[in-house]
């Protein structure tokens, strides 16, 4: 093998086959290099199967479009997820999850965790398989779960203790555990547990949780094995920019195959959310995926695109369905006004989806009104189909440069009528 093969290997590319040990497939990289094929165990080549290729950059702002490669295929960034807390997003099947243009999907380790455990999720073949999803996955850390149960935990430098909230057990999760229960689970993306200070906190409460996560970070390192899952660390810090631009360059240090900007959207005004994505991102590597958790709006998206972020995850679509809500073209629409009642268009005319390619909005409105489950399939299709459709809009805009005009309304702080 030559000196300096992996610089040149990024040229020439990789392709991932699946090999079947036992049970469970597992990914083994071939590298073409000069031409010729190697097959490779080496769990240093194992990590060049996961990569981010920039394809092209915005003149008038950080946004970026890109392709995120991963052993259950790629991901075409900016792009929105959508999130399927226990392996399932709720209401929609697999097959009908594709249609809406997902390609990456979220699972949630802290449920997981407790509904069915990960040994059975192991068991079955992995996350993907279990759900029957083939693409792209990504697992939380559980960290944002469990902070959000304030009442009922007990923090520690080890780790963190709660009550169960399905049967009153007491749990202690780390971050070693963490990682373990994601290696078992086995996304393509894993997150490293962190503190998530709350909103509002004292600054003192936001340093304290910022130098835990980092400290909590090299052990989710020093505990993660498998190098076909690719490990994203969490930049935290509040709404303090110095600590967040602080955790972002001491994360940066480190060569991670991804970050992610996580503790926002838990309370704060969301022109602050503008704000701590626009001083973290600059500092964060050019050539890695970046994540921006729990955000899924139009306006914060596109603000933080044009920032330099490229993932997205909120469970806003599939809950907005389920309070009879339709995402349309910036909207929200209460399906079940009476203004929908008698209306025979679709939801949305120029919408691909099913739901506005087959249905009225008269008959969305009957289905709410008469609360079958159906509306709740067929408003999650279209609001899923509708966020997802909207970041690809903006990755057509930045890859033929036309991005902040196209979308300089979004790009606006939000005008109070
Ligand atoms: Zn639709």
């Amino acid at each position: 093998m030559p000196n300096g093969y992996f610089g040149c290997f990024w040229e020439d590319g990789f392709e991932t086959i699946l090999k079947k040990c036992g049970r469970v497939p597992i990914a083994h990289p071939i590298l073409r290099y000069g031409g010729e094929r190697f097959i490779t165990r080496s769990p240093h080549a194992f990590r060049f199967s996961i990569s981010f290729q920039c394809q092209a950059h915005c003149t008038h702002s950080h946004a970026r479009a890109g392709v995120f490669h991963t052993p259950h295929g790629i991901v075409e960034t900016p792009r929105f997820m959508p999130v399927g807390t226990l392996a399932n997003v709720k209401t929609v099947t697999p097959a009908q999850l594709k249609e809406t243009g997902a390609q990456m999907v979220l699972s949630n380790t802290y449920h997981l965790h407790l509904q069915p455990g990960e040994d059975i999720v192991e068991r079955a073949g992995g996350v993907h398989r279990f759900m029957g999803w083939e693409g792209p996955m990504l697992t939380d850390s559980g960290g944002f779960q469990v902070f959000s149960l304030s009442e009922m935990r007990s923090i520690s430098e080890d780790g963190v203790t709660f009550r169960s909230p399905r049967d009153g057990q007491m749990i202690h999760l780390t971050p070693e555990r963490s990682i373990q229960i994601q290696n078992a689970l086995g996304a393509d993306v894993i997150m490293a547990f962190d503190e998530c200070p709350p909103y509002p906190a004292t600054r003192q409460q936001v340093e304290e949780a910022t130098d835990r996560t980092y400290r909590w970070l090299k052990r989710c390192i020093a505990e993660h094995p498998r190098s076909d899952q690719a490990l994203f660390p969490i930049v935290q810090g509040g709404v303090h920019l110095d600590l967040r631009r602080e955790a972002a360059r001491n994360l940066a240090a480190l060569d991670m195959p991804g970050y992610a900007i996580g503790g926002v959207s838990v309370g704060e005004p969301p022109e602050l959310i503008e704000e701590i994505v626009k001083a973290t991102t600059p500092l964060l590597p050019e050539n890695k995926p970046r994540y921006l958790m729990g955000v899924g709006t139009y306006r914060e998206m596109a603000q933080a695109i044009a920032a330099g972020i490229d993932l997205f995850d909120c469970v806003i679509p599939t809950r907005l369905a389920r309070h009879g809500s339709a995402l349309v073209q910036g909207d929200r629409w209460n399906i079940k006004n009476a203004r929908f009642r008698e209306d025979f268009t679709p939801l949305d005319a120029s919408c691909p989806c099913y739901t506005c390619q087959t249905f009225t909005r008269a008959y969305l409105s009957h289905l709410l009104r008469s609360q079958e489950l159906l509306a709740y399939t067929l408003l999650s299709i279209h609001n899923i189909t509708e966020l997802i459709r909207f970041t690809r809009q903006i990755r057509e805009a930045i890859l033929g440069d036309r991005f902040t005009t196209e979308f300089a309304d979004w790009l606006q702080p939000e005008t109070v009528a």
